[in-house]
């Protein structure tokens, strides 16, 4: 289906609400102070200088030299000469302390985007990568489909391994679509659809082989294994139950929110090139035999006072 005809179709039926307790596009957003971070493992402004000057010398030595365009575009814009930067530590709300390097013109790391390492989709403003197991294990990373961008047809591959329940398996290759969607972080993700007839307009419905019976034997399979998921998962599946396992899922997990974190202080180190030293002020030969007769004359004045002091009383 085109693009500007899904966009309208969806658009007629308005986009839906984000409900889900303590989701990231709601939450209030994180005001980052300005403090002085932990030093640990932080490098030292030489190792910094040399290490991003030997990241940049590389990167150039592998783009075509007669190739104008590219050069300057990696040499000035994505990799600029390190007098133009400025080196910041950051710190995550999970503690871990990062350090950063950014255009000294440019605006600060908690207000800039990076890219998430393990695709070119870009962090949500103010939040970097933390792969940490544990760190933030609290979290719900299932995010709400706020709006259906496009679809292309593709097969589901068989999926017949023995571990499987019955009614997870696919025992012959299937046609489905997968739906770009937009979430409420903003992130675009691949939503599978098996239906395909469905269309965002219908909405999502309750599963057709729902019962209350079939919801109290989730139930009471999720109270079994509680103990070993983390929180966010347990409540997602308590949604989709309370939810009648509508299909398609309003919600989808979204990988590029899983491992990042808002950062919650920062501190300026300087610039990435530190100023040049201001050179030591040599004192002239006989600025200093002066002091030394002034000092030795100020001693000399010290003793007389004394001496004259105890004269003085006995007048
Ligand atoms: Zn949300
Ligand atoms: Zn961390
Ligand atoms: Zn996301």
């Amino acid at each position: 289906m085109p693009l500007p005809e899904v966009r309208e179709r969806w658009r007629a039926q308005g986009s839906r609400v984000c409900e889900i307790p303590g989701c990231v596009c709601t939450a209030e957003p994180v005001v980052p102070a300005e403090r002085k971070l932990p030093r640990v493992g932080i490098k030292s402004s030489e190792a910094a200088l040399a290490e991003y000057n030997d990241h940049r010398a590389k990167v150039l030595s592998e783009v075509d030299r007669n190739d104008f365009a590219s050069h300057l575009l990696m040499g000035d814009f994505y990799y600029p000469p390190a007098s133009k930067l400025t080196r910041w530590l950051v710190q995550l709300s999970c503690g871990d302390v990062k350090e950063e390097v950014s255009r000294s013109y440019g605006s600060p790391p908690y207000e800039s985007s990076v890219e998430r390492r393990a695709s070119s989709d870009m962090l949500r403003r103010g939040y970097r990568e933390c792969w940490e197991q544990g760190h933030d294990p609290d979290r719900t990373y299932y995010r709400t489909i706020l709006m259906y961008l496009g679809s292309e047809d593709i097969t589901l591959p068989v999926r017949d391994d023995d571990y499987l329940p019955e009614s997870m398996k696919r025992l012959t290759p299937t046609p489905a679509k997968a739906w770009k969607v937009r979430l409420c972080c903003g992130h675009v993700i691949t939503q599978t659809v098996e239906d395909l007839d469905w269309l965002p307009e219908m909405g999502t419905t309750e599963n057709s082989k729902w019962t209350e019976a079939r919801a109290e034997d989730q139930r009471g399979r999720l109270a079994e294994i509680k103990d070993s998921m983390s929180r966010w998962s347990y409540e997602y599946h308590l949604r989709r139950i309370a939810s009648k396992d509508h299909d398609p899922d309003v919600e989808e997990f979204c990988m590029s929110c899983e491992y990042s974190r808002p950062i919650v202080a920062y501190e300026n180190l300087g610039p990435l090139v530190p100023p040049p030293k201001p050179p030591p002020v040599k004192r002239s030969p006989r600025k200093a035999a002066l002091e030394k007769r002034l000092f030795a004359l100020e001693l000399e004045a010290q003793r007389l006072r004394e001496q004259l002091a105890p004269a003085e009383g006995t007048t």
